[in-house]
């Protein structure tokens, strides 16, 4: 039993090590190992369950403001949602969506929010299938949370993929899983880090950067599947949202146990995010992102990958960001004087109630 003195802070939903230990030390201790065994299960924590043929994830948003520059909680509720099932290599189909609504937001307000969503889910082609709406007293939630659950199946697109990995090594799995990195692999970074968190912050401080910083906010599953049928090769996806991309590929390095050598020279980021970081005093490497996917994919196949997702528009900026490496643990970044320094876990990201 943990200490009664103990108690949640803002540092245990801001991804990073203070909540992956929450996760791990209570929902995981006590949620872990429940009802039929799934092939991909809750102690995985991967970005979302494998269950037979399914994927199945659930997310919830509870970003302040609920409107930000570039976005909103909906969009952003789709969007995150059907992100993590794109992860495992799924394509998303059916949604689910819990609003919790606080006294006194306005019904235009609630209705901008649905227009968004609705216009989200036809961009990813996916459907809110079910749903719940409740209301509590007016407090802190700033207007609204919600929470999107769905389901997603397996592809041709998929099928094709690993086919395409087999060619070139073993692989375990059916899916695209964070535990799926070996030697060699190189990762790939969809486009520019940092926009989301900025933009958010920007909303709650009232800041202005010289130039508007949007949020990158936005499904992915249709660049996904269309890499995944298209080039292939690829093993492992992940979204770096919370913690941004430091978390994430410490993510990959603990369940893959390989290091990651990234290179600094080609992390794309925006020169604004940049100054705004800098003026700041935050790291762009551990600031959330809404609409990007990092991708570990055999080293054969990067090339062409690349060449592939600078012709989308949600991948125009991609690069190839580093590789795997057995020299090392843990991820470590090439520096632009040509040095090595560390890029350790974050604690948490440093925008709070990013998402
Ligand atoms: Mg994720």
């Amino acid at each position: 039993m943990s200490d009664k003195s103990e108690k949640i802070t803002m540092l245990h939903g801001a991804g990073g090590s203070v909540m992956h230990d929450l996760v791990k030390n209570y929902i995981v201790k006590y949620f872990g190992g429940l009802g039929n065994a799934a092939e991909v299960p809750l102690e995985a924590m991967d970005d979302a369950a494998v269950i037979g043929d399914i994927v199945f994830k659930s997310d919830s948003h509870a970003v302040k403001p609920i409107f930000f520059p570039g976005g909103d909680i909906g969009r952003m509720a789709i969007s995150g949602t059907v992100n993590d099932i794109s992860c495992l290599g799924a394509e998303p189909y059916a949604l689910a969506c819990g609003l919790i609504l606080e006294e006194g937001l306005t019904l235009s307000d609630l209705e901008k929010i649905l227009v968004s969503m609705r216009q989200t889910c036809i961009e990813a082609g996916v459907g809110i299938v079910t749903g719940d709406t409740k209301v509590v007293e007016k407090g802190s939630l700033g207007g609204c949370v919600m929470n999107v659950s769905g389901i997603g199946k397996r592809t041709s697109a998929l099928e094709s993929n690993l086919q395409v990995v087999r060619q070139y090594r073993e692989l375990k799995t059916r899916w695209t899983l964070d535990s799926n990195l070996t030697e060699g692999d190189k990762i790939i970074l969809s486009g520019t880090i940092g926009d989301h968190g900025l933009a958010v912050l920007s909303a709650q401080q009232g800041l202005t950067f010289g130039s508007k910083i949007l949020s990158d906010v936005k499904p992915l599953n249709h660049m996904v599947q269309a890499l995944l049928g298209t080039v292939g090769g690829v093993v492992a996806m992940k979204d770096p949202t919370r913690g941004g991309l430091a978390d994430a590929l410490n993510e990959w390095t603990e369940k893959s146990k390989i290091g990651i050598l990234v290179h600094e020279n080609k992390v794309p980021i925006r020169q604004d995010v940049q100054t705004a970081c800098e003026m700041l005093g935050l790291d762009p490497l551990e600031i959330g992102n809404e609409g990007k996917m990092i991708i570990g994919i055999v080293p054969e196949k990067a090339e062409e990958a690349l060449k592939f997702l600078k012709q989308t528009k949600e991948g125009k900026d991609a690069q190839i960001i580093g590789e795997t490496t057995t020299d090392f643990k843990g991820v470590a970044m090439q520096t632009l004087v040509g040095g090595k320094r560390i890029i350790a876990k974050p604690v948490g990201d440093p925008v709070p109630r990013i998402c």
